[in-house]
């Protein structure tokens, strides 16, 4: 199973790696802030038998 994701900043689009784990849930919210531009950036990730995906927004 992948663990490591490439998602994008919604906000510098600088591109990050980012580490999420099935074993944290099959559906996982989480919010951190961007290394580069220090915005808050709110993930969704979604395990899903062999399939992972991660999906990024603005957090307020
Ligand atoms: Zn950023």
């Amino acid at each position: 199973m992948e663990t490591n994701f490439l998602v994008q900043c919604p906000f510098c689009g600088e591109q990050i790696w980012m580490e999420f784990y099935p074993e944290d849930g099959s559906q996982q919210e989480m919010v951190t802030d961007c290394e580069v531009c220090c915005n808050p950036i709110l993930y969704f990730v979604t395990f899903k038998g062999d399939e992972a995906r991660v999906r990024v927004e603005r957090a307020q």
